[in-house]
């Protein structure tokens, strides 16, 4: 995860290297679609490569920068209470429940419902397997909605354009974006996906100290047994007054 003093220098090499003017043309190569926007597919952000976070981050401050407190606060509220609230969605999903940072989503947002796939391969295993950690380790029961959410398989995608989308079309823009990671970060890393996770989670991280993130069960915990947790809200509001 990128710390502000690391993420400037990643952001210089990648706009030297021209990284984005590649990665806009890998999410040129899939086909533009339309929906019913009903934001369900938000409730689980997906993951995202630290070149896509950046991306991103370059769109935020050009494009959002008034609105940049109050999306600092929500991603950290988001980062500290996906296991606890199942009724949150993604922070960067505006109030019309339309993307606030559409033209530059990441590529498995591009993905969901584009080629049919079950969305939840592999999640429902990873969700038991985090609950049981979370009870063994900490003593915390997980909510089941949270634990057991199945994001629905979308059929509600439409392609706008005269393009075909494939699996194999998104696989093959997958590994594209990993070998321009590859150039921010040593191949290993990326391989094991160390470095992929949803962009919630890389701004959360890129704003909160050291050590939050060992903090993260104990936010939990006070919040599934009081309804709020004070050390929360001081991350929020720290958050909120963070200058990127
Ligand atoms: S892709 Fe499907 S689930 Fe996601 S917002 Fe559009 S209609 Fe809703
Ligand atoms: S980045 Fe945009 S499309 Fe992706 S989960 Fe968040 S709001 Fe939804």
């Amino acid at each position: 995860m990128l710390s502000l003093d690391k993420l400037y220098p990643q952001l210089s090499y990648a706009e030297k290297n021209g990284l984005f003017e590649k990665l806009n043309s890998i999410y040129g190569s899939l086909p533009e679609t339309t929906c019913d926007r009903c934001g369900t597919c938000c409730t689980v952000p997906p993951p995202a490569y630290i070149v896509e976070y950046l991306n991103m981050f370059r769109y935020l401050k050009k494009n959002l920068h008034e609105r940049i407190p109050g999306l600092l606060e929500r991603a950290v509220r988001f980062y500290f209470l996906e296991l606890a609230d199942i009724s949150l969605k993604c922070p960067l999903l505006g109030e019309d429940n339309l993307c606030l940072v559409y033209p530059v989503r990441p590529l498995s947002c591009r993905g969901y419902g584009l080629v049919r796939r079950d969305p939840n391969t592999g999640r429902r295993n990873e969700m038991e397997e985090l609950a049981a950690r979370y009870k063994e380790k900490y003593g915390i029961i997980l909510p089941g909605e949270v634990v057991g959410f199945n994001l629905p398989e979308c059929g509600r995608v439409r392609v706008v354009e005269d393009k075909k989308a494939s699996g194999e079309m998104l696989e093959v823009a997958i590994s594209y974006v990993a070998q321009l990671e590859s150039q921010l970060f040593p191949v290993e890393l990326v391989d094991g996906e160390y470095t992929f996770v949803p962009y919630v989670t890389h701004l959360a991280l890129t704003v909160l100290p050291e050590g939050a993130r060992l903090r993260r069960h104990k936010v939990i915990k006070e919040y599934l047994e009081t309804g709020s947790s004070a050390m929360l809200e001081n991350f929020a509001e720290k958050a909120r007054s963070f200058i990127l």
